[in-house]
């Protein structure tokens, strides 16, 4: 039996996988992104606790 993985559930592997990591400070964070969907984008969020600079990536499904 194959298991079927949406796009979005595909992407959501991936970033779970990669390491949150601040750009601006250096801070790793054991969170998890905040994923919102908007139409056919998926926006991934993550504010750093330390510096509380946010990263954000954009895909397009
Ligand atoms: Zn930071």
């Amino acid at each position: 039996m194959s298991v079927y993985q949406s796009p979005f559930e595909r992407l959501r592997e991936k970033f779970d996988d990669s390491e949150l990591k601040c750009r601006h400070c250096g801070y790793r964070d054991d969170g998890s992104w905040n994923v919102s969907t908007t139409g056919d984008r998926v926006q991934y969020r993550f504010v750093c606790s330390s510096c509380e600079a946010v990263e954000t990536r954009e895909m397009r499904l």
